[in-house]
């Protein structure tokens, strides 16, 4: 025996800290024991590539098996080993300074504590009761050596004959953590964690059906690639790889709409693909997720605070050595580096977006339904995303017709200017169900958007905010003399008496609707058009749509929907109604009142079926 001692830790036993603390997130262990693998056999690889070995390195791999009889999970490589000096050094002597401090304010975050005392390779006591480290280091004339520890601070130390360079780590599994010693399980883990490695990861060997049997074949079971599509250079990948790359992230899903590919060495160094996806549903948004590698090591798909929120929508890989990972969120949020990268790849996303602008609009019309959501999220909660944005936003008319924001501006502000000099935007949130107004706008010679994405409400209320002057009219909100007002109103050619008295048919028969208030207006809209147009405050309307949207705005919520019936004093109708208050007119203003509630999607129920059973007594 070589010796044996206590570890150098200054809390008194770490272990059963790790254990306790480290619980939830216990399969990160696999994890760290692997990328300890790579990094040894990445230190082999340049110790010989500086010429100061002659070993061979060209077939260097890590593998993992599992003795289920022995009840070992054993994780091997080819690297550089350690000496008993070395094991000493870089295992025995955990440098820890303020330990206890420190577990009290980060015991919940598993992160936090692995990497500050640097416990990767500690995380294996979570699942074993004992850790062997068997290893032979390339140095010449080195000593094989056998380090052994049962989960407390007393460890030994031999020499043994390990033959081949590098070393095994080798965990008796404890009973509690047995799961560990099933194949699917440690095939899973790798699968998550492993896939993207740079050195080959072998995992027994592949299995194969035939004759109707699952049979073992002789081939190594590689679970990774090693040169991921985000590590190799752009030029060298075709659309197709980009897209194969995507369909290795998430099988089931669609090709992605375009790939953005990141590449950045100063001042912090960050690679990877983000992907605008084609979003079916938003359970496929919650689902597939930016995933955050370390040097091609996974660490987690939950990048809140590394990305601005509107970007975790994208899908992909950010790979950065330079995201401290081991912090609490709180406190990433406010890393320098973190901010610039998040700024970053702000800039590359909207950057990309331009090109495509730019470089092919009509592509980028195509795109825009899809694309919509993204850019709509991207400017409402990131200021520095609008002024990027603003000169690629396009907006849709009723008639399928994309226009920028300025390109709009200049189409309408000749007629649509209202006698105040405001420029009103006619919008309409439902082509079908909004049709009679949209025509009756297209007849005066106005244009008419089409808004009907979920975040247009508020995206409305943004462009109102940053444009002078100019204001966002639902086609439906007003009759369309009022919509862009202008200073030629026709007036109203009854008496007041007269006025007073129609309107008082049909206030009193004016449907009662749960939360719902009506009123009655007159106007002379003119012979050809409709005897009543129903129309919708847009005030209170918009406001009760983003009161579904913002959660602090619910009072909004709360308050009645306020519609006005507007009386046609042109139409003959209305005309044939002045003065008639007996039964015949009453039954003609319901039937009237009810055709325009019918007409906007506002008859329903019993009052529908009443309407039309009362409509087939008129033949
Ligand atoms: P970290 O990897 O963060 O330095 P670890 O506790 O995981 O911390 O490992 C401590 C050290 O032990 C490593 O830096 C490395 O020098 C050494 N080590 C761990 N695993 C191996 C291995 N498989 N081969 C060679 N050295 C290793």
């Amino acid at each position: 025996m070589l010796g044996s001692g206590k570890i150098g830790v200054t809390t008194d036993n770490i272990f059963p800290v790790i254990k306790k603390f480290l619980y939830s997130d216990q399969e990160i262990f696999l994890r760290e024991i692997v990328s300890n693998a790579v990094d040894a056999t990445q230190k082999m690889k340049t110790i010989v590539a500086s010429g100061q070995s002659s070993a061979d390195t060209d077939d260097l791999r890590v593998s993992i098996s599992i003795d289920k009889e022995a009840k070992t999970l054993t994780i091997s490589d080819q690297g550089i080993g350690m000496t008993a000096e070395e094991i000493d050094k870089y295992i025995n002597q955990i440098a820890f300074s303020g330990a206890g401090e420190f577990l009290e304010k980060y015991q919940n975050d598993a992160h936090a504590i692995i990497g500050h005392f640097g416990l990767g390779f500690y995380s294996a006591f979570m699942v074993a009761k004992q850790v062997d480290i068997i290893t032979l280091s390339y140095q010449e004339g080195a000593e094989a050596v056998k380090w052994s520890c049962q989960g407390s601070p007393e460890f030994t130390i031999e020499a043994c004959d390990k033959k081949q360079r590098g070393t095994d780590i080798v965990l008796h599994i404890d009973e509690e953590s047995e799961e560990y010693l099933q194949e699917d399980r440690i095939a899973s883990l790798l699968q998550k964690y492993c896939k993207f490695l740079p050195v080959p990861i072998v995992f027994g060997k592949k299995k194969e059906w035939k004759d109707g049997k699952e049979v073992t074949t002789e081939e190594d079971n590689q679970i990774n690639d090693i040169q991921p599509a985000w590590t190799r250079k752009p030029s060298d990948l075709q659309e197709e790889d980009y897209n194969k790359f995507y369909k290795d992230l998430y099988p089931f899903s669609d090709d992605p709409l375009f790939h953005i590919h990141l590449n950045v060495d100063y001042p912090f160094t960050l690679t990877g693909i983000l992907y605008f996806p084609k979003v079916k549903s938003s359970i496929d948004l919650q689902k597939n997720k930016i995933q955050l590698y370390c040097n091609q090591v996974f660490v987690t798909d939950s990048i809140e605070g590394i990305v601005p929120p509107f970007l975790t929508l994208l899908h992909g890989v950010i790979d950065s050595p330079d995201i401290p990972l081991n912090v609490s969120r709180s406190y990433l949020q406010s890393d320098a580096n973190v901010k610039k990268i998040s700024n970053h790849i702000t800039k590359k996303v909207a950057d990309s977006l331009q090109k495509l602008y730019n470089d092919d609009r009509k592509a980028f019309e195509e795109k825009w339904d899809d694309l919509k959501i993204f850019i709509e999220y991207g400017v409402l909660t990131e200021e520095k995303f609008w002024d990027r944005a603003e000169k690629f936003i396009l907006i849709k008319n009723s008639e399928g017709n994309f226009f920028n924001l300025e390109e709009y501006h200049n189409l309408v502000s000749g007629n649509q200017t209202d006698k105040d000099g405001n420029l009103v935007y006619l919008y309409a949130t439902d082509k079908d169900s909004q049709y009679t107004y949209i025509e009756t706008a297209r007849n005066k010679g106005y244009d008419v958007l089409l808004m009907d994405g979920e975040l247009d409400v508020p995206f409305i209320q943004q462009v109102e905010a940053k444009s002078e002057k100019t204001r966002f009219v639902r086609v439906d909100s007003d009759i369309i003399e009022n919509l862009i007002p202008k200073e030629d109103k026709a007036s109203v050619s009854l008496s007041e008496d007269e006025q007073k008295q129609l309107k008082g048919v049909f206030e009193k028969l004016l449907p009662l609707m749960d939360k719902t208030r009506f009123d009655i207006q007159l106007e002379a809209l003119g012979q050809d058009s409709l005897p009543i147009v129903l129309t919708q405050n847009e005030f209170m309307r918009r406001m009760q749509d983003m009161s579904k949207l913002q959660p602090g705005m619910s009072f909004y919520g709360e308050m009645p929907a306020a519609y006005s019936f507007v009386l046609n004093a042109d139409h003959r109708l209305i005309k044939d109604l002045v003065g008639k208050e007996d039964e015949a007119a009453e039954a003609k203003v319901k039937q009237l009142i009810d055709l325009s509630l019918l007409s906007n999607g506002l008859l329903k129920g019993e009052a529908l079926n009443n309407f039309i059973r009362r409509s087939y007594d008129l033949f």
